[in-house]
């Protein structure tokens, strides 16, 4: 439903040699995609999955650098050029994002009263006059100011986490006041960066996850435990819409709690074992690197050094934390801006 939209914003923000492949798994795009130069569009008649088609637009991709997005997200202005110009002062064996913040897309509108509700579930009525034949979306595609998402961790069930902690650390806060880039152990997975030739080493979307669901473990841990870096550019943004509301107002993809046990089944055999082929740190180093991490006791840490880590037995029903980032309680600090080549931005 986003997605010309999603498009639309990419293309007025991009400062860069930058070009679009955008995959459509088994749907057509509604409203249509513009017509555009820059804009490569795939459509799969039969759904292959996230991670199946990401790796077939990254195929079509001839650029240095490939960004993955999600098809509902909005875009700071010169946001391509100001990755290019972080990859620059970080070198290339780093796995990027920029700031996240929330996408607040449209409102519900009554058309009879001017009554607005905010974007969720379709609304079965107008709360002020009662009436639900002239209920519309209005557009509003704001990249909302505050939160600013920049650290992100997993716990050990692993589920992902906000890792507000980590934020104020010394590492971090030199890192931000010095360089505008900071490290974060994992990541969201609604948009990453990284050359296209790391993305194929690192087997950023290894089929064998499954379709969908552990995508942002997946990418981190691939690029930490082989020795590089996941980094967080302060000096741009990107804005996701969370679905989280349920109703019509919940995850698109044609997801299954089965794909999702799947990935997490897969990510704790491969990386809580020490079984990529590829790694040269255990997953210890990592929890260490970032200890303490939230959802982590000493006894947990500890087994994973000696290799006896066991997954407790309610591990796997453990609620995950929120998806949504909540909001500060005063907006965030400053933001330093810093100051190019090609990127594709692969987009689902
Ligand atoms: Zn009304």
């Amino acid at each position: 439903m986003f997605l010309a939209r999603t498009i639309e914003d990419i293309l007025s923000h991009i400062e860069a040699d930058t070009e679009i492949i955008a995959v459509l798994d088994g749907v057509w795009a509604d409203p249509p995609i513009p017509q555009n130069d820059r804009v490569t569009v795939i459509h799969l008649a039969k759904s292959i999955g996230q991670r199946a088609a990401t790796n077939l637009a990254c195929k079509l991709s001839r650029a240095k650098y490939v960004m993955k997005v999600d098809a509902h997200c909005s875009f700071d202005q010169g946001f391509d050029r100001k990755m290019l110009e972080a990859f620059q002062k970080t070198g290339d064996d780093v796995t990027m994002v920029p700031i996240m913040r929330n996408l607040w897309a449209f409102d519900w509108k009554c058309y009879h009263c001017g009554w607005k509700k905010y974007q969720g579930p379709t609304p079965k009525k107008c709360d002020q006059c009662g009436k639900s034949d002239k209920i519309r979306r209005k557009m509003m595609w704001v990249g909302k100011n505050n939160p600013q998402s920049t650290s992100y961790c997993f716990d050990s069930t692993p589920h992902f986490q906000y890792f507000e902690d980590w934020k104020h650390r010394p590492a971090y806060e030199n890192d931000k006041k010095e360089k505008g880039i900071t490290e974060t152990m994992s990541l969201q997975g609604s948009c990453w960066m990284l050359t296209r030739d790391n993305y194929w080493e690192l087997e950023i979307c290894d089929e064998k996850f499954g379709s969908w669901g552990s995508q942002g473990i997946e990418v981190a841990l691939k690029t930490w435990l082989s020795g590089r870096k996941v980094l967080v550019n302060h000096a741009t943004w990107y804005a996701h819409l969370f679905r989280t509301q349920g109703g019509d107002f919940s995850f698109p993809y044609r997801m299954s709690n089965s794909d999702q046990e799947k990935a997490k089944a897969y990510a704790r055999d491969l990386f809580f074992n020490n079984k990529w082929p590829k790694q040269t740190h255990p997953l210890s180093w990592l929890v260490e690197k970032f200890w303490p991490v939230k959802g982590w006791s000493d006894e947990d840490l500890t087994k994973l050094k000696a290799n006896t880590f066991k997954f407790s037995d309610n591990a796997k029903d453990a609620k995950s934390g929120p998806s949504e980032p909540l909001p500060d309680n005063q907006s965030s600090g400053h933001i330093i801006y810093q100051a190019p080549s090609r990127t594709a931005s692969p987009d689902l």
